[in-house]
């Protein structure tokens, strides 16, 4: 039966690698309805396909490339995509966002989602347009740098419109932090899906597409959107949206260093007192050339570069965002701008998460500070605090492997296990996914979302700004006058659990319809009933009208990652933080003495979750609720499902 519902290419993609064979199908109406697209309808195909028993840089294991109904949709911002897989770097559920072009290119060219599998017998690439797809020889571009691989694609197909994801040689060589580069300097960096593409041979995903994408009801749709659209003109978020379009974020490292949040030496504390020399105002007076914007953006938050010389002269280039520059930055102790911006550029060029690599860079510093490692470990390279010359280094052995890279390449808690001795207290990590730039002594709530995030230690899942940047009106129409005083408070831990399951839920959403956080997240513009505003007349499912039914579908995504991850043992024993992060006061700064209280965050989310407290595993009956009776039935036959 053809695929009735509007909003989608009503299409997707099985390629097996192995056998070099692509088939199209239809889109299935049940993973639209049930999972919107992105995030939840990967969570499914993964849950299907992959398990405890799947190797993650083996043919084995799926790799999605997904976007979802409002991709490229005129829904602003909606120029996204995402990738999902079972991760080689901390060996649970992995899923990566990104922007740019690409997203709304596959759409146009014909597929909501491609799901591959297999290895390739040699390098190929994947190619669509307009409804054909076909693996294209990838020989020539294996070795080759990004931007360089995709500048050959699309010479190839001499289209400029052409928009690729590609990986460099640091997922060829599986290195564990390995990401996918997106129109030149966007990545889906985090969870290592570079790497799971270079284990199977498989060098990019490239598209380009005119048809069209129809709305169910084209006027509605229209006038919802410009309703949703509007709501980012009100003067509440002037300033933030000001923000974004001025600075980028590179404007909350001022910010977050100010409240003391920023990761400093690896974490040791969260105030960088050099933090202004690698600033928004910085980059702006020095190095920022131009602003840009991802597809049909609204906000605009993207800016170009180019350090002219020096040592580490680079650019033109994509802006290295906040968490690059924290990562390179404050948490190395280096305060060297051009240096920051060039091993992030650096990174994307190789193919590697910029926060990953830089946390764990700053991992190894911290070991040689220690005695732990030394010169006879590193071939000789000095790893002292802020050595700029040899963090360049590092990122090039990394990519490679070679020396001390192939240490680096593994990650902070797979190298603190190969290094061992006392190592692994220092690896700033949750679920083996590299903290990224937040400490949680400085703000109770990211503690939380560090531990339950389903990728490990980061933001991108549950982040609520909405205590930090204080938006009062916000709070109070979301959970209630009585709660304000207390959410607003980024030191107190009462109602975080609440909160956080709340944005967790809003977040599935974002990340299924598939769209950018910006506009939900920071400022918090979109909430569910904007889901309820447009994607009725966008696709024609009715049911999407009722909030009921969308506060479950977001649930329902929430819990399938979760049960993807408990089946691959993750209980409320892994759903930690690091011990210096949870037991060490933070020794100076504005959040001098802070630590979260995880205990009680924990439990009041678990209870708003509706798991068990002890194990953090689900109820039975919120899965059947939840219209996943198979995968209580599956969870149950393992015994992880809370014990009544
Ligand atoms: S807000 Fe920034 S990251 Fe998000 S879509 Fe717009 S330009 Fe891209």
């Amino acid at each position: 039966m053809p695929f009735r519902y509007k909003g989608y290419a009503g299409h997707y993609l099985e390629v097996d690698l192995t056998k070099g064979k692509v088939n199209t199908r239809e889109m299935q109406e049940e993973w639209a309805r049930l999972y919107l697209g992105g995030s939840g309808v990967s969570a499914r195909i993964l849950w299907e396909r992959t398990g405890p028993q799947t190797e993650p840089l083996s043919p084995d294991n799926v790799l999605v490339a997904a976007t979802g109904p409002l991709t490229g949709a005129m829904f602003s911002p909606s120029g996204r995509m995402m990738f999902a897989s079972k991760s080689p770097l901390t060996g649970i559920w992995a899923e990566s966002h990104v922007g740019g072009f690409l997203g709304p290119e596959m759409k146009y060219a014909g597929f909501d989602l491609v799901i591959l599998h297999g290895r390739s017998p040699k390098p190929v690439y994947l190619f669509l347009n307009d409804g054909r797809a076909e693996l294209c020889d990838a020989t020539q571009l294996w070795g080759r740098e990004t931007n360089v691989a995709a500048t050959m694609i699309r010479e190839e197909h001499r289209d400029p419109s052409t928009e690729v994801a590609v990986i460099g040689p640091a997922g060829e060589n599986q290195v564990l932090f390995g990401s996918i580069t997106v129109d030149f300097y966007r990545a889906a960096g985090r969870t290592g899906l570079g790497a799971v593409m270079g284990s199977k041979n498989l060098k990019a995903i490239a598209a380009t597409g005119s048809l069209a994408v129809e709305a169910h009801d084209m006027d509605k749709y229209l006038q919802a959107n410009e309703q949703e659209m509007a709501k980012l003109s009100d003067p509440l978020w002037t300033e933030s949206i000001a923000s974004l379009r001025k600075y980028g974020t590179t404007g909350l490292v001022t910010m977050i260093n100010e409240i003391g949040r920023l990761p400093t030496k690896n974490h040791w504390t969260g105030y960088y007192e050099h933090a202004d020399d690698i600033g928004p105002e910085a980059i702006s007076k020095q190095y920022r050339i131009a602003q840009e914007a991802c597809y049909g953006c609204a906000i605009g938050c993207k800016y170009i570069f180019r350090v002219k010389d020096g040592p580490f002269a680079i650019g033109p280039a994509g802006g290295s965002e906040y968490e690059s520059i924290m990562a390179f930055g404050s948490n190395c102790l280096n305060n060297d701008l051009a240096s920051v911006l060039y091993m992030g550029t650096r990174c994307d060029l190789l193919g590697m998460d910029t926060i990953s690599c830089g946390k764990t860079i700053g991992f190894l510093m911290e070991l040689w500070e220690k005695g732990i490692l030394t010169s006879k470990d590193t071939g000789g390279l000095d790893l002292s605090w802020g050595n700029t010359e040899s963090m360049a280094k590092l990122v090039e052995m990394a990519a490679k492997r070679e020396g001390i890279g192939e240490l680096l390449a593994l990650g902070t808690r797979k190298a603190a296990e190969r290094i061992g001795g006392d190592a692994p207290m220092y690896a700033i990590h949750s679920k083996g996914l590299e903290a990224s730039g937040q400490d949680p002594r400085a703000h109770q709530s990211v503690g939380l979302t560090y531990a339950i995030n389903v990728r490990g230690a980061d933001h991108l899942r549950s982040l609520s700004s909405l205590e930090e940047l204080g938006y009062p009106e916000v709070i109070i129409k979301r959970f209630g006058k009585e709660k304000y005083e207390e959410i607003k408070k980024i030191t107190s831990p009462v109602y975080k659990g609440e909160v956080i399951k709340d944005i967790e839920d809003l977040y599935a959403l974002v990340d299924s319809a598939v769209i950018c956080k910006y506009g939900t997240m920071w400022p918090p513009v979109y909430y569910f009933e904007t889901f309820i505003n447009v994607i009725p007349p966008l696709t024609g499912m009715d049911e999407w009208s009722s909030m009921k039914f969308v506060r479950e579908a977001a649930e329902r995504i929430c819990h399938l990652r979760r049960a993807y991850n408990h089946r691959l043992g993750i209980t409320r024993k892994q759903e930690t933080l690091p011990k210096r992060l949870l037991s060490d006061p933070m020794p100076t700064g504005p959040a001098k003495g802070g630590l979260p209280d995880l205990d009680y965050m924990l439990d009041e989310y678990y209870t708003k979750r509706g798991c068990d407290l002890k194990t953090g595993f689900p109820k039975k009956e919120t899965l059947v609720r939840l219209k996943l009776d198979a995968v209580a039935g599956d969870l149950e036959s393992r015994g992880l499902l809370a014990s009544n």
